[in-house]
C-alpha cells in the first residue's frame, strides 16, 4: 500500500496514517499560500478529531505490536536509514520548505541538513541510553529501567518544521516511543514527505503518523486524546497554556518549547568585529521568526553610540526578497504576521522610539508577498511591549546598560527565559553572567552555536519547561521504573 496514494505536486497533500496517504474523513482542505507571492500553490487536509483518533489507534497498534519487537540497536539502524534517505532527498525537502515557509535557499538547506543530523544523532543514541543499579539493603538488588511513554503527540510550529520535527520525533523514536505529529497549517509539506520517506526505509505502520489541520481543531483533539501518553509542543505561550491545561485533565506529561525575548549583552571589552555579524544574523535569520531570535541588544553605555552606528550601517545593507532570490531575509509567513510586526512598529513610533536604520525590500519582490524590512530601534524602554513581547519578525530593540548588575537586571526583565548571548573578553565576567542570566541556554562570545543538535534546549519562565535536543531529551521522552528484587 505504501506510496499508492502519494500526491506530490498535484495540488493536494494527504495525511500519512499507518504508512498510507489518506484524505481526511471529513473531506475538507486548507489552501497553502506561498509567502513570496501570496498565491495559493497547494492544499492540505483539514482533518478533524476522527482522523486524530484513527492515527492514535494506528500508533497504539504499532507500539504494542511490531514496534515492541524492534530492539534498541534496530531502532538505531532505522533512524540512520532515515537520516541517509533524508540526505538523498535534501534538495527536494529544501524546495518544499522554501515554498511553504518563504525561506531563502541557504536557510532551507541548512534546515534539511539539520534534519539529517537529528536522525543521525538519535540513531547513535538508541542503544546507549539505559537505567542504573542502586546499592540498597543487603538481600536486595535494585535497578531502574528507562521506559518509553508509548504513543507520543507532537505539535509543531511553522517556523522550522524540519528542524523541530527532527528534534522531537527523532528523540521520541530513539527512546522507544511512536509518534502522532500535527504540523502547522501554514507549513507542513516537507514533513508529509519525511513521513513517507520513513515508511520507505522500513518504519512499521503507525510509528510515525502525520495529520494536518488547524490547531484549534486537530491540535486540540490531539492534546485531549486519552490515547496520547506524552505531548511535545513547540509554539506560542498562549497555546502552550491550553496544551498544558488539556494535559492536566488526564495527568499527561508535557514538554513545552515556547517563545523568547532573548538578549545579546555586549560589554565594552568585547570583540565587536566578531559580535556584529552574529548579533545581526540572530535577528534576521528566518526573518526574525525564530523562538531563540536575539531580539534585544543590550550595549554597555561607553560603546553604545559607536556600536549602534556600526549595527545601523550593517542593517541598512540588508536585503529582503523572494525566497528563491536567497537574500538576507525572505518574506514573513503570512499577511497577519506582517500586520502583527507593523503593529509593534507603529506602537513604538507612537511613543517616540527612534529607528536607527532599516533594510531594503528589493524592488522586484511581488507586492502580494509578505515582506518586512528589518528594523533597528534605539533607546527602547525595557518595559515597552516591543522589548517585552515576542514580535516574531526582524525587529531589534537596542538599549544601554551601565555595569554588570544593570545588564543582568535588563536581561532578566521579561517573562521569557530561552537563550542569552554574552559578549566579553573577561573570563570571570563570562561565568558570573552565565550564572545570573535566567535562561535555558547561555552563549558566551557566540550565539546559537550553529544550531547545536547535541545541546539541550528549552526555557524557563514563559519560555516553557522540559528539554529537547541532545541526550537530555531522552530523559523527557521516557519514564523511570524502579525494580526492587528481594533475593535474600
Ligand atoms: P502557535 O502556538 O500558534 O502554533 C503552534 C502549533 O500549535 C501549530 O501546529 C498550531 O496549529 C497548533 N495550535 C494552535 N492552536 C492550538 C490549540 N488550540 N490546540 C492545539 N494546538 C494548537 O505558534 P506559531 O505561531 O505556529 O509559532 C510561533 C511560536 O512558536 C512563537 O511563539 C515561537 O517562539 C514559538 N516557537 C518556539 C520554539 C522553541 O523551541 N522554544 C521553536 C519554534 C517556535
Amino acid at each position: 500500500m505504501i506510496g499508492l496514494f502519494y500526491a506530490q505536486n498535484t495540488g493536494m497533500q494527504l495525511n500519512f496514517i499507518h504508512n498510507q496517504s489518506l484524505a481526511s474523513q471529513a473531506g475538507q482542505t486548507i489552501p497553502m499560500l506561498d509567502p513570496s507571492d501570496g498565491q495559493v500553490f497547494d492544499h492540505i487536509q483539514r482533518s478533524t478529531a476522527a482522523d486524530i483518533d484513527q492515527a492514535v489507534q494506528s500508533s497504539r497498534q504499532c507500539f504494542e505490536g511490531p514496534w515492541a519487537k524492534i530492539n534498541a540497536a534496530e531502532r538505531g539502524r532505522l533512524l540512520m536509514a532515515l537520516s541517509r534517505k533524508v540526505a538523498e532527498h535534501a534538495d527536494e525537502l529544501m524546495q518544499l520548505e522554501q515554498r511553504d515557509c518563504g525561506k531563502p535557499t541557504q536557510q532551507a538547506m541548512a534546515d534539511a541538513r539539520a534534519l539529517v543530523r537529528y536522525f543521525e544523532y538519535y540513531a547513535g543514541a538508541c542503544d546507549k541510553f539505559h537505567g542504573e543499579t542502586i546499592p540498597y539493603q543487603n538481600g536486595y538488588s535494585v535497578l531502574t529501567w528507562r521506559e518509553p511513554h508509548g504513543v507520543t503527540g507532537h505539535i509543531v510550529p511553522w517556523n522550522y518544521p524540519m528542524q523541530i520535527f527532527g528534534r522531537c520525533v527523532g528523540g521520541a523514536l530513539a527512546a522507544g516511543n511512536v509518534c502522532v505529529v500535527k504540523p502547522a497549517e501554514d507549513a507542513c509539506l516537507s514533513l508529509i514527505r519525511v513521513a513517507q520517506l520513513a515508511a520507505e526505509v522500513g518504519f512499521p505502520a503507525g510509528a510515525i503518523n502525520l495529520v494536518t489541520g488547524y490547531g484549534h481543531e486537530v491540535g486540540d483533539a490531539l492534546a485531549k486524546h486519552p490515547g496520547i501518553d506524552h505531548i511535545s509542543f513547540t509554539g506560542s505561550p498562549t497555546v502552550g497554556t491550553l496544551i498544558q491545561q488539556a494535559a492536566a485533565e488526564r495527568h499527561c506529561p508535557v514538554t513545552l518549547e515556547l517563545g523568547g525575548k532573548s538578549p545579546q549583552i555586549i560589554f565594552a571589552d568585547a570583540d565587536l568585529d566578531a559580535a556584529i555579524p552574529v548579533v545581526i544574523n540572530a535577528i534576521v535569520q528566518n526573518a526574525g521568526q525564530t523562538c531563540s531570535a536575539g531580539s534585544r541588544v543590550l550595549i554597555e553605555k561607553i560603546i553604545y553610540e559607536p556600536l549602534l552606528a556600526r549595527l545601523g550601517e550593517a542593517f541598512s545593507k540588508l536585503r529582503v526578497g523572494p525566497a528563491k532570490a536567497d537574500l538576507n531575509l525572505g518574506p514573513l509567513i503570512r499577511a497577519s504576521q506582517k500586520q502583527r510586526v507593523q503593529g509593534f512598529l507603529a506602537d513604538a513610533q507612537a511613543v517616540g522610539i527612534a529607528t536607527v536604520a532599516q533594510g531594503v525590500v528589493v524592488s522586484d519582490a511581488p507586492e502580494s508577498g509578505f515582506y518586512q524590512a528589518p528594523v533597528l530601534l534605539r533607546d527602547v524602554p525595557f518595559n515597552h511591549r516591543v522589548a517585552q513581547e515576542e514580535v516574531f519578525g526582524p525587529v531589534l530593540s537596542a538599549m544601554s546598560f551601565d555595569g554588570e548588575d544593570q545588564a543582568v537586571q535588563l536581561a532578566n526583565a521579561t517573562s521569557f527565559g530561552l537563550v542569552a548571548g554574552v559578549w566579553t573578553r573577561d573570563g570571570g565576567r563570562q561565568f558570573r553572567m552565565a550564572k545570573r542570566v535566567r535562561s535555558g541556554q547561555v552563549f558566551i562570545n557566540n550565539y546559537g552555536a550553529g544550531g547545536g543538535v547535541e545541546l539541550p534546549f528549552g526555557g524557563v519562565k514563559s519560555s516553557g519547561h522540559g528539554r529537547e535536543k541532545g541526550f537530555e531529551a531522552l530523559y523527557g521522552f521516557t519514564t523511570l521504573k524502579t525494580v526492587a528484587i528481594h533475593h535474600g
